[in-house]
């Protein structure tokens, strides 16, 4: 039974996760999106605000759940019995990094599967970071994530402010 992990910073989810999670929902049988606790970056959400953030604009995919793991993919997918991992691309910038982390996520694991699925073309700009950017200097992010992300954004400015 084809089970698929798409991990992720999601630092908040946008338009672009949400497109490749629904994507991946309808090609696998189960799916899980893992929201990786990386302790390197300073992000804006916790991990909590992330995996609620995503259980809200995930609630309408029946077979995707959301959760999040500490330590490496590979680890992670072994555990929970799941031999793909979805990753989406975007542009060419992002093969590089994305064909270092697959060899190596297979050269650690060599059952597991990678697959990258492309981005709607109108998403494809579209990374956290620049809602991020754009939230924070007070400009509009309609369209570019789900409404509830977008009061969650609100909300964490006001608590900055
Ligand atoms: P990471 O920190 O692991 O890159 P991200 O939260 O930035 O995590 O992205 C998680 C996954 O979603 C990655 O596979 C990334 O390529 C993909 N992704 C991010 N933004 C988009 C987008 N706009 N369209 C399609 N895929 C995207």
């Amino acid at each position: 039974m084809p089970y698929a992990i798409v991990p992720g910073s999601f630092d908040p989810v946008t338009n672009g996760h949400l497109d490749i999670i629904e994507r991946a929902s309808r090609t696998f049988d189960h799916v899980t999106v893992a929201v990786v606790v990386n302790r390197a970056k300073s992000p804006m959400f916790t991990i909590q605000e992330r995996v609620e953030m995503l259980r809200e604009v995930c609630a309408h995919l029946s077979n995707v759940d959301v959760d999040s793991f500490d330590g490496l993919l590979v680890d992670y997918a072994r555990s929970h019995g799941a031999g793909i991992i979805v990753r989406g691309l975007r542009a060419v910038s992002d093969f590089e990094y994305e064909l270092q982390m697959a060899l190596t996520n297979r050269r650690l694991l060599p059952d597991i599967e990678t697959v990258f699925m492309m981005t709607g073309a109108e998403y494809s700009y579209l990374s956290s970071n620049i809602v991020r950017e754009i939230a924070l200097l007070g400009g509009s992010v309609e369209g570019l994530v789900p409404d509830s992300v977008k009061q969650h954004l609100r909300q964490k400015i006001l608590l900055k402010q």
